[in-house]
């Protein structure tokens, strides 16, 4: 079993779309379409998404088990399925992610969407809450 103070490593993905270069494909910036409507190589926009990766260390918390531990110190949205808490030095990361709709990443092979970033305590905080949400990659 995962101990509450561990620290877990995380995989975020990012996405980078690049416009389809098949020919007479492409996107159509009028119709929001691609050009080449029975083209195979990339999507219903005329984009290719290509995937990165990059680790995140964090403590990972599930909802349910985080009203019983008095150190944090702090409710969880009902909404949230998963509760990570970061350094600050990562707080960016999660920032962008959240900015970024179509990133997301994976705790156990299910994969989340960070909602919220919250610090936490009251005076500058080293450590911040991120409520995620399951989410289906696209
Ligand atoms: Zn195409």
């Amino acid at each position: 079993m995962r101990g509450l103070q561990a620290r877990d490593r995380i995989v975020m993905y990012w996405p980078t779309e690049t416009e389809c270069t098949q020919p007479g494909c492409g996107h159509d910036s009028v119709t929001n379409a691609k050009k080449k409507i029975d083209c195979t190589v990339c999507d219903d926009r005329g984009y290719i998404t290509t995937w990165s990766t990059q680790l995140l260390t964090a403590r990972v918390v599930r909802p349910e088990t985080l009203s019983y531990n008095i150190k944090v110190g702090t409710i969880v949205a009902e909404t949230a399925d998963l509760v990570l808490f970061v350094d600050r030095f990562e707080k960016d990361t999660i920032s962008r992610m959240v900015v970024e709709e179509r990133s997301y990443l994976e705790v156990d092979g299910i994969t989340y969407r960070p909602t919220t970033t919250n610090p936490i305590g009251v005076t500058g905080s080293d450590e911040f809450r991120i409520d995620c949400t399951t989410y289906s990659p696209r």
